[in-house]
């Protein structure tokens, strides 16, 4: 299997070629050639995430360098598990929070790192660097904590993240945390002008590890190919999805399943203020916008990177998908709401799918329905806290990273300063 660029200037990789590279040489995502076609039966009895991420996988790594490693690389990388949780008949949670840092994005990170891990060698350094605004970098770094040869740098702008934020992105062993004298911007500035420097980029293999990243984005299918088989061996229907959704990763994740052949049916994107695939559906026409701030915050993306993916594989994805946004207020009133009537607590970006759930028809919910839940609301408790009224006890993994010892460096922000650092 070779992955393609969306622009289709650059030339068909293998996946793992797709990894290093992050996008493609002509501005493009890599998507995958063809889709395998599977059905239900493939996948045997198996419902364990590590045996159906390996048969769901195993196509796009025909060929690859690491086509044999991808079994142990499965197996490394989903060890926690997504539950499935019936809240009431034909209304189910899928809980994506039981990672090490309590965020879906765990899964795609570790991923990522776990097969990059296994690119790297003496002779094939491998450096990932990372610019990070405060929650993404968590995951990265720890999911390349205790990596064996491929080695992981992350900057953040110094008094700019909350102090549980920089605790989870300077706690990993092994993982250097750069405290810039700046801001976001400057940390992306430094990443960018690290990268155009050919000898750095050379000498230290620099890589890149954002959401865009194929080796993210793929792994993203497991949980939906598994939730969705679950719902289609006991009840014989397909299951539907409402997916909490900014860059539009996790919503392309569960399209791609269903473009697998996996017992997928209806898909609702839930957004925040940020309206650009709402605005899509409405007027048939894609208009990105400046991103808006909103208490969903790891959703505040005006201009979805991932669109450019759903774009390229139209007529497979864009059937039964529709998308709605929800306002900080009923973000808010639905966080109260379902922590009253139902004793369940959301995080805010998990309560944007529950009030997207709420409203659809009486006679669509007769269906499987399930409301993807991405993050533990411990992680945004000063939002939850107040809503709920009571405390959030944080999941055993977060309250594990508040006892481990903070590591930290603090730059300059200029190139020279992180050139001497990658010297070290
Ligand atoms: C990143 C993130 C999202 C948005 O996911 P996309 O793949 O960018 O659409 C939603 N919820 C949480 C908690 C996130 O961290």
């Amino acid at each position: 299997m070779k992955f393609n660029s969306t622009k289709g200037q650059s030339p068909s990789l293998p996946v793992s070629e797709a990894m290093l590279m992050g996008a493609a040489p002509d501005g493009g995502l890599y998507i995958p050639q063809k889709f395998p076609a599977f059905r239900p039966d493939d996948f045997g009895d198996a419902n364990d995430l590590p045996a159906i991420a390996n048969t769901l996988l195993t196509p796009f790594f025909k060929g690859d360098v690491l086509a044999d490693a991808l079994e142990d690389i499965c197996a490394q990388v989903f060890d926690f598990p997504a539950p499935l949780v019936a809240l009431s008949k034909n209304k189910l949670a899928l809980e994506l929070f039981h990672g090490p840092t309590a965020a879906f994005k765990d899964f795609g990170a570790r991923f990522l790192a776990a097969a990059m891990d296994r690119l790297a060698d003496d002779d094939h350094p491998l450096t990932v660097l990372v610019a990070t605004s405060g929650d993404t970098g968590g995951a990265v770094g720890c999911a390349f904590a205790g990596a064996r040869a491929a080695k992981v740098v992350i900057l953040y702008p110094k008094g700019r993240v909350s102090p549980f934020q920089e605790l989870q992105l300077t706690c990993w062993p092994g993982v250097r945390a750069l405290r810039v004298d700046g801001d976001f911007d400057d940390c992306q500035r430094l990443v960018k002008a690290a990268f155009a420097d050919p000898a750095l980029k050379k000498h230290y293999g620099l890589s890149s590890a954002n959401s865009i990243n194929i080796g993210r984005l793929l792994p993203q299918m497991v949980y939906y190919a598994a939730s969705s088989l679950a719902i289609y061996r006991q009840s014989g229907q397909k299951a539907n999805y409402v997916i909490p959704t900014g860059n539009l990763g996790n919503g392309m994740a569960c399209l791609w399943a269903r473009a697998c052949g996996l017992p997928i049916g209806k898909v609702v994107l839930a957004q925040n203020a940020n309206r650009a695939m709402v605005r899509f559906f409405d007027e048939g026409r894609y208009a990105p916008a400046p991103s808006i701030a909103t208490i969903a915050n790891a959703m505040d993306v005006g201009n979805p990177s991932n669109f450019e993916r759903f774009d390229a594989g139209l007529a497979v994805l864009n059937h039964e998908v529709r998308a709605l946004s929800v306002d900080d207020d009923t973000i808010g009133a639905q966080i109260a709401k379902d922590a009253k009537e139902n004793n369940h607590d959301w995080c805010p970006h998990s309560a944007v799918a529950a009030y997207a759930y709420d409203q659809l028809g009486e006679d669509e919910k007769d269906d499987p329905w399930v409301i993807v839940a991405t993050a533990h609301p411990y992680k945004f408790r000063e939002i939850v806290e107040p809503l709920v009224g009571h405390d959030i006890a944080p999941s055993p993994a977060l309250a594990a990273i508040k006892d481990m010892p903070m590591q930290v460096q603090d730059i300059p922000a200029d190139l020279d300063a992180l050139a001497g650092v990658l010297a070290r």
